[in-house]
C-alpha cells in the first residue's frame, strides 16, 4: 500500500532552539523526510534560531550532520541533501534579550504559512511569545508548536497558557504530545468510530479491563537531577499515558475535528476517579551488583533521599456509563525489561462455555503496539488444528502497519514530521488544547500531594524486571495479571 502524500502551503517554520538535541534527533531528521516525501514546497524556508553565533553554513553543516546521524542512508544522497539544505537558514536570537530579533523580522514572510516551533525550555516560552509580538514577527494565522513538559502542576500551567494566552489565541496554540502523532494511536481512532466490529463490544458490559504501559530500558542518567524534580507521574502520565486512556475511552466524537475530539478528551479526564493509596504502586530502581555495577535512582538524581518515583504503576477509573466498574491499569518506569509500549484492551469471558477445554481459553485481548514495530493484533480463540478433540488455542489476527503501509517500515513518518506537518495544515486534533492539560493536572496535583504529604517512598526494583512487587499485587488482588513486558 502506498501512503497518500497531502500537498502543503509553502511555509517559513523557525525553530527556537534549532541547535538543541531534541531538533537534531527528531524535528531536523523529520523535516527532511518530509521534504523527501514531497511536502516542503518550493519556496518553503525552515529557519533554526537560537543563542549560539553562527550563519547559514554553520547551521546547513549542523543539519546535514544530524541528517547523516538520524537518517537511513539509503534516503540521503549527496544532491537531495543539498537541495534540502537550500530551505535551511540560521538566526541567532536570545529569547531573553532583544540581539536578533529584528534580523528574524526582516527573513520572515507575511504570505506564506508561520510556524514557530519553541525547541526551548519552558521558562522561556514567555519570552518568545512577547517578542514574537512585540517585534511584529507573528501574523495573526501564525502557529506556535510548545513542547512538554507544560508546567508541573495546575497552577504552573494556568499561568504558561496565560502568558502565551496574552500574544496568541488558543488557534495558534499546539500544544504537542507525540504520542499522539504515532500513527496506531491514530489508527486506534479509525479502528474505533470506522468499524462497526469494536464499537458494541467497547464498554463495560464487554471489556474487562484496559492495561497500559509505557516501559523503557533506560534510566535517567545524565539528567537525572532534572528529571528528579519531575517524575513518572508528572513525565509520563499527566500527558502521554493519558492522552492514551482519553483515546480509548472517549465517546464518539460528532466528527474528525479538532475541538469535537478534544471535547470528548476533555470529558474523560474530567470523569476519572480520585484514587488512594492502594491504587497507586511507585518504584525507584536498584542499583549495585544486581544492576551489573549501574547507579542506583537516587545516585543518578544525585539525591541520596530523593523520594521521587522513576516507575509508576496506577488503577483509574471513569465514572460514567460507559465505563463502571471497567478499571484502568496504567504503568510507566525507566529501566524495565523491555522498551516497549502499548495499550491493552482485555474482553470478558463468553457468558458462557460450551467447551471443556477450560485450560487452552483465554480472553480475547486487542493489543495496540506503540513501540516498537507499531501495530495492532487482535487475539480470538480457535480451535488447534488436528485431530484430538476440541481444543481452543488462541492466534493473533496481526496487522503489523510497518508490513501493510510500506516495503520496510521505513515509510512510516516518525510522530514528529507527522506532526509538524499538522502545524503546518493548521490541523490542532492531534495537539493538547490548554483546558484538557489543565484538567489532567487538576486530577494530578492532588494524588502527588497526597503522596507528599504521607512521605511515602517510592518501592526499589531491580533494574531489567517489571517493576517493583507490589505492582504486580495491584492486578492481583483484582484477580488480573499484568501482561508481558516484551519488545
Ligand atoms: P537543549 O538544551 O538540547 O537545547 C536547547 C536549545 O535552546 C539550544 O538550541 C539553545 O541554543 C537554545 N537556547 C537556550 N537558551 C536560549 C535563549 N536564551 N535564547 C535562544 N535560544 C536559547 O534542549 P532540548 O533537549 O532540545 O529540549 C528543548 C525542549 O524540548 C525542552 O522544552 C524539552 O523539555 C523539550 N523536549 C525535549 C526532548 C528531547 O528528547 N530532547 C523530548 C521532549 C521534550
Amino acid at each position: 500500500m502506498v501512503s497518500r502524500v497531502i500537498p502543503v502551503d509553502p511555509f517559513d517554520l523557525v525553530i527556537f532552539g534549532g541547535t538543541g538535541d531534541l531538533a537534531r534527533r527528531k524535528i531536523l531528521p523529520g523535516l527532511y523526510r518530509r521534504f523527501l516525501a514531497g511536502q516542503v514546497p518550493d519556496s518553503s524556508r525552515i529557519i533554526g534560531a537560537a543563542r549560539g553565533e553562527m550563519d547559514d553554513d554553520g547551521f546547513r553543516a549542523f543539519v546535514a550532520e544530524a541528517i547523516g546521524e538520524f537518517v537511513s542512508e539509503g534516503k540521503r544522497d549527496g544532491e537531495t541533501l543539498a537541495r534540502f539544505l537550500g530551505h535551511v537558514h540560521y538566526v541567532s536570537v536570545d529569547a531573553k534579550g532583544d540581539g536578533g530579533w529584528k534580523d528574524l523580522a526582516r527573513l520572515m514572510r507575511k504570505d506564506v504559512v508561520q510556524a514557530f516551533y519553541f525547541s526551548v525550555a519552558p521558562s522561556l516560552f514567555g519570552d518568545l511569545a512577547e517578542r514574537l509580538h512585540r517585534f511584529r514577527i507573528a501574523t495573526e494565522t501564525a502557529r506556535i508548536v510548545v513542547e512538554k513538559p507544560f508546567g508541573r502542576d495546575l497552577d504552573s500551567a494556568r499561568a504558561l497558557n496565560a502568558t502565551l494566552a496574552e500574544h496568541f489565541t488558543e488557534h495558534q496554540i499546539y500544544r504537542i504530545d507525540h504520542y499522539l502523532g504515532k500513527e496506531t494511536v491514530q489508527n486506534l481512532m479509525a479502528v474505533r468510530f470506522a468499524n462497526i466490529l469494536f464499537e458494541p463490544l467497547w464498554n463495560a458490559r464487554h471489556v474487562d479491563h484496559v492495561q497500559i504501559t509505557v516501559a523503557e530500558t533506560v534510566g535517567v542518567g545524565g539528567r537525572g537531577a532534572y528529571y528528579d524534580k519531575s517524575g513518572a507521574m508528572r513525565d509520563m502520565v499527566q500527558n502521554h499515558l493519558m492522552q492514551l486512556l482519553c483515546l480509548i475511552a472517549m465517546e464518539a466524537p460528532y466528527r474528525f475535528d479538532p475541538d469535537a475530539v478534544r471535547d470528548e478528551k476533555l470529558k474523560v479526564i474530567r470523569a476519572l476517579k480520585e484514587i488512594g493509596p492502594e491504587d497507586i504502586v511507585r518504584g525507584q530502581y536498584r542499583g549495585g551488583p544486581r544492576a551489573g555495577g549501574e547507579p542506583s535512582y537516587v545516585e543518578d538524581a544525585e539525591d541520596p533521599a530523593s523520594k521521587t518515583e522513576s516507575y509508576i504503576a496506577l488503577k483509574v477509573q471513569i465514572a460514567n456509563w460507559r465505563w463502571k466498574g471497567t478499571p484502568f491499569y496504567l504503568r510507566t518506569g525507566k529501566k524495565l525489561r523491555a522498551r516497549a509500549s502499548e495499550i491493552a484492551v482485555v474482553f470478558k469471558e463468553v457468558p458462557h462455555s460450551i467447551f471443556d477445554d477450560e485450560e487452552g481459553w483465554r480472553e480475547n485481548v486487542l493489543s495496540i503496539r506503540l513501540q516498537p514495530n507499531e501495530g495492532m493484533t487482535l487475539s480470538v480463540m480457535i480451535k488447534e488444528p488436528g485431530p484430538g478433540g476440541m481444543r481452543l488455542t488462541e492466534v493473533p489476527l496481526d496487522m503489523s502497519f510497518a508490513e501493510a503501509l510500506g516495503e520496510d517500515g521505513t515509510d512510516i513518518p516518525d510522530a514528529y514530521e507527522r506532526l509538524i506537518m499538522d502545524v503546518i495544515r493548521g490541523n490542532q486534533t492531534l495537539f493538547m488544547r490548554g483546558d484538557e492539560v489543565e484538567a489532567a493536572w487538576a486530577w494530578t496535583d492532588p494524588i502527588i500531594a497526597a503522596w507528599e504529604a504521607r512521605g511515602d517512598k517510592p518501592k526499589g526494583y531491580d533494574p531489567g524486571s517489571s517493576g517493583p512487587e507490589d505492582a504486580l499485587m495491584l492486578l492481583h488482588r483484582d484477580g488480573r495479571r499484568w501482561r508481558e513486558i516484551r519488545e
